[in-house]
C-alpha cells in the first residue's frame, strides 16, 4: 500500500533545469520499506538522474516525488528537513565527494552537528561509533581522505551518510571505482546496514552481477523510460522485454555454454531525439509494425512483473516467455 511504501517516486521529465532533454520520462516507481531495488540500464538510459532525483538533488521538472505518501516537493521547514535528511545518496567516488583538506572525523561529523543531531562536542564520540558501524578504525579519524584505501573511503562516504541516521540510501554506482574483492566486502556492508538498521535501498548500476546480489526487485531502464521491473529472480531466470534480455546476454557467466540470443546491436539513440514508439525498436531483434508506431505501457504481465513491450499483447504471445525459450547467457 502507498502508506507502507517508503519511497515512491512518479516522475513526468526529470533532468536539469536548463535543460530541454527529458532525462527520465513518465517513470513510476515504488519503493517498499526495508526493499532494495536496483535501478539498471546502460549508461545514458536515466538511472543515475532517477537516483538523483529520488535523493532530492536534482528537481523534477514534472511529477512527484513521495515519502510516505507525501509529496517531498511541498513539504517545508522541519519535515522537509527531516524527509532530506532520511533520504541520502552515496556516490561512485568517494575521492571526488569527501573534501581532502577535511579530516574524516568532521566530513562524518559535521552534518550530524549542523542539523543538531548531536553538539560539537560529541562529534568524537559519535564520529568513532559511526566508524565502527562501517569497519573502519576509530583510531583513524584525525587522518585526511587520502590516507585512506579505495576501500576504507568507501566506508568513510558510507559513514558519513549514516551519521544522519538515514531511512533510505540511494547508491549510485557505489562500488562501481573499487577492486572487485574489495567491492564485495563493501556490498556485505550494504547488507549488513540493511539488518541493522532497517534501510531502504536504490541501488543504481550498471553491473548487473551486483544488481542481482544485492536486490529484491530490479528496474531496467532504456533511454528514460523502465522497461521491465519485476523481482531479481523473475528478471535474472526469464526476463520479459527483449532489452532486459539482451542487456543479460551481455553479461560474461562463469557458467555460460554459448550465446543463444542476439546481443545487443547498434548505439544508444540520444535521448534527445529517442526513436518513436518503443524506444528500443532499432536495436530489438523482435520489432514489428507497431512497434515503430505504438509506444508500449509498462504493465502486468503476471506475477507482479511490469514490461513495456508488445510482444505480451501479440496471439503468439512473448516467446522469451516460453518454456522452451533459450535460456539467458
Ligand atoms: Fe522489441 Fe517491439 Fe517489444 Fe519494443 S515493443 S521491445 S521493439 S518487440
Ligand atoms: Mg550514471
Amino acid at each position: 500500500s502507498l502508506d507502507m511504501a517508503e519511497k515512491i517516486a512518479n516522475l513526468f521529465g526529470a533532468g536539469l533545469e536548463d535543460q530541454v532533454v527529458r532525462a527520465v520520462d513518465d517513470v513510476n516507481l515504488s519503493v517498499a520499506k526495508g526493499e532494495v531495488v536496483g535501478l539498471v540500464g546502460e549508461s545514458g538510459c536515466g538511472k543515475s538522474t532517477l537516483g538523483r532525483v529520488i535523493a532530492g538533488i536534482l528537481e523534477a521538472s514534472a511529477g512527484t516525488v513521495k515519502y510516505h505518501g507525501k509529496e517531498v516537493s511541498k513539504m517545508v521547514g522541519t519535515e522537509r528537513r527531516a524527509t532530506d535528511l532520511a533520504i541520502q545518496m552515496i556516490f561512485q567516488d568517494p575521492m571526488a565527494s569527501l573534501n581532502p583538506r577535511m579530516r574524516v572525523v568532521d566530513i562524518i561529523g559535521e552534518a550530524p552537528v549542523v542539523h543538531g543531531i548531536i553538539r560539537r562536542n560529541e562529534i568524537d564520540g559519535y564520529v568513532s561509533e559511526v566508524m565502527r558501524k562501517v569497519g573502519l578504525d576509530p583510531a583513524t579519524r584525525m587522518r585526511y581522505p587520502h590516507q585512506f584505501s579505495g576501500g576504507q573511503r568507501a566506508r568513510i562516504g558510507i559513514a558519513r551518510a549514516l551519521a544522519v541516521n538515514p531511512k533510505v540510501l540511494v547508491c549510485d554506482e557505489s562500488t562501481a571505482a573499487l577492486d572487485v574483492s574489495i567491492q564485495a566486502q563493501v556490498l556485505n556492508l550494504f547488507m549488513d546496514l540493511r539488518r541493522e538498521l532497517d534501510l531502504t535501498y536504490v541501488f543504481v548500476s550498471h553491473d548487473l552481477g551486483v544488481v542481482e546480489h544485492i536486490s529484491d526487485r530490479v528496474a531496467v531502464m532504456y533511454l528514460g523510460r523502465i522497461v521491465e521491473l519485476a523481482g531479481t529472480d523473475a528478471i535474472f531466470e526469464r526476463p520479459n522485454h527483449p532489452y532486459t534480455r539482451a542487456l543479460l546476454d551481455e553479461v560474461p557467466r562463469l557458467d555460460a555454454k554459448k550465446k543463444h540470443f542476439t546481443a545487443l546491436k547498434g548505439e544508444i539513440p540520444s535521448p534527445l531525439t529517442p526513436p518513436p514508439g518503443c524506444h528500443f525498436h532499432p536495436r530489438c531483434p523482435f520489432a514489428f509494425d507497431r512497434c515503430r508506431q505504438e509506444r508500449p505501457a509498462l504493465k502486468d504481465v503476471g506475477k507482479g512483473r511490469l514490461s513495456a513491450c508488445h510482444l505480451n499483447d501479440t496471439p503468439e504471445g512473448n516467446p522469451l516467455m516460453r518454456e522452451n525459450a533459450p535460456a539467458v547467457g
